[in-house]
């Protein structure tokens, strides 16, 4: 048994919101460091790769944080949240990029100075016609090296010049880079196809590569698990560890995500952001059981896991090497079983903002329920009762209003043709739907029973279809709900005649414009 600790990361370039993808990248990391076949418990480490200057997001990080936390994501070292500021903890840190500059200006530098790099001093103009010279000649696009060569003594010049320089890696010719993937496999290419890469750019930032690599080493990661889309940068990166003399970490490259049509998953933020499927009424617990399943199976064939159950049944060596279909309807499907779960307390409790959003019911504070205010108690009992006829058929929270709108107005809107069964017609659809009435008024009490003999008396007399349907749509103005009596029973007898007469009216007033 080895000693070794695992130690992994996830380093996301802060974007501004969390993609899918990302979440399976951290969650897999996570799985995996809590394994401890041969080794102990491992570290799992955030780190923020914000090299890139250009594309950065104001509060990215901070979202990124808290969107790991509500997934119930733990790590032990990276930046975290107290309160609303950032604070790192890890003895390797910091593990924001942008914090780290000089480590990798000097051993860039370094790699200068054991003439395992270079300094460019091609100028955009020369690189952009090198390129086109590239393009017409069908060769792919590589850097020439004319500054390889420079002598010492013309790199001094060129800098008490003050000329700007990147800081490229000298990429030895002719030679076989292989490396292991615990996925892939053995995985060869040949440095001829690979690029003097940039290390340091001419504003002194460090590239990805560059960065990435030398913290990799820093922190002593053990395994890099990311996604399959930097599987071509990995030659790269293992030329850098051995041009500094390291040695490099397990690689460990997750299947791409794909949409149904086998393209590569869309990036486009509201299809793909965690926030967003947050946004929606997706779960965390059903979002991360969906994202575990992106390219690991089980031994058996058991789809519902919480993140314990995760921890304990995963393992790297059941990840697949094909891509892995992000199927939407299958996590509507485990969401809406997570959502039929919850208690009815539960759910109601989640639903309320849905409704606030919707504007069908007013801000219900958590203060005010908290209070024991009888007004407030009997709306949440009321509400109650509504959601869980629903409970069954939302597959995700934002659901609720747009089924249970009904509700909450005072006349659904509805077109009066809707009424008539596809059996019936303008005139038997009166006539049902006032013998409806008459027996609803008949009725000695308000209630379940009551209510469902009155109406099966009816529906033989007449037909299911002809006492059924139209008592549905006059409810609730649509062709599918949960049962008409069960929310005849909510509405209250009042509301049910009311909306029973005013469906009458509305095909009256039809059948007098048909004469
Ligand atoms: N910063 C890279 C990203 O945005 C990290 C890739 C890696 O894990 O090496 O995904």
């Amino acid at each position: 048994m080895s000693n070794k600790k695992i130690r992994v990361r996830f380093a996301p370039s802060p974007t501004g919101w969390l993609h899918v993808g990302g979440l399976r990248t951290v969650l897999y990391n996570f799985l995996f460091s809590h394994q401890s076949i041969g080794w102990q418990k491992g570290t799992l480490i955030l780190r923020i790769e914000d090299t890139d200057r250009q594309r950065l997001v104001p509060g990215a990080t901070k979202n990124l944080i808290k969107v790991l936390h509500q997934m119930g994501i733990k790590y032990q070292e990276g930046p975290f949240l107290s309160g609303e500021k950032i604070i790192q903890k890890g003895k390797f840190g910091p593990y924001i990029q942008s914090m780290r500059v000089m480590t990798y200006r000097n051993l860039a530098q370094k790699l200068v100075d054991e003439g395992k790099a270079y300094y460019c001093f091609c100028s955009s103009e020369r690189l952009i016609q090198l390129r086109k010279e590239q393009q017409t000649n069908k060769l792919p696009p590589r850097y020439d090296g004319r500054c390889r060569h420079l002598t010492k003594q013309q790199v001094k010049d060129n800098l008490a010049k003050h000329l700007p320089y990147v800081i490229r890696l000298a990429v030895p010719r002719r030679q076989e880079i292989k490396f292991h993937d615990l996925i892939h496999g053995i995985v060869s290419i040949n440095s001829q196809d690979i690029d003097d890469q940039i290390l340091l750019k001419s504003d002194g930032w460090p590239t990805y590569h560059l960065a990435n690599v030398i913290d990799d080493h820093l922190m002593k990661i053990t395994h890099v698990i990311r996604g399959e889309e930097w599987l071509p940068s990995t030659p790269k990166h293992v030329l850098l560890y051995q041009a500094f003399g390291w040695q490099s970490p397990q690689w460990v490259h997750l299947p791409l995500l794909l949409n149904a049509d086998r393209s590569k998953l869309s990036k486009r933020q509201g299809d793909v952001a965690v926030e967003d499927f947050l946004a929606k009424g997706y779960l965390p617990t059903s979002l991360i059981n969906f994202v575990a399943l992106l390219g690991w199976h089980p031994k058996n064939d058991q789809e519902i896991f919480n993140l314990s159950e995760l921890t304990k049944q995963f393992s790297l060596k059941r990840v697949q090497k094909a891509g892995a279909i992000f199927d939407q309807e299958k996590l509507d499907w485990m969401n809406g079983r997570y959502l039929k779960q919850l208690s009815i307390k539960q759910l109601t409790k989640l639903c309320l903002p849905y409704l606030q959003q919707d504007k069908l019911i007013g801000i219900i504070s958590k203060q005010k329920i908290k209070i024991i205010a009888t007004q407030e108690i009997k709306k949440i009992l009321w509400l109650q009762k509504i959601i869980v006829l629903f409970q069954e058929r939302i597959k995700k929270l934002s659901d609720i209003g747009l089924l249970n709108k009904f509700f909450f107005v005072n006349q659904p809107d509805y077109s009066p043709e809707l009424l008539i069964w596809k059996k019936s017609d303008l005139s038997h659809t009166i006539v049902c739907l006032n013998k409806i009435i008459q027996s609803l008024i008949n009725l000695k009490c308000f209630n379940q029973q009551h209510l469902n003999l009155a109406l099966k008396v009816l529906g033989k007399q007449y037909s299911n279809g002809e006492i059924f349907w139209p008592l549905r749509v006059a409810l609730t103005g649509m062709r599918q709900s949960p049962p008409p009596t069960d929310i005849a029973l909510i509405l209250g007898k009042d509301k049910t005649i009311t909306r029973l007469r005013e469906a009458v009216q509305k095909l009256n007033l039809n059948l007098h414009k048909n004469k």
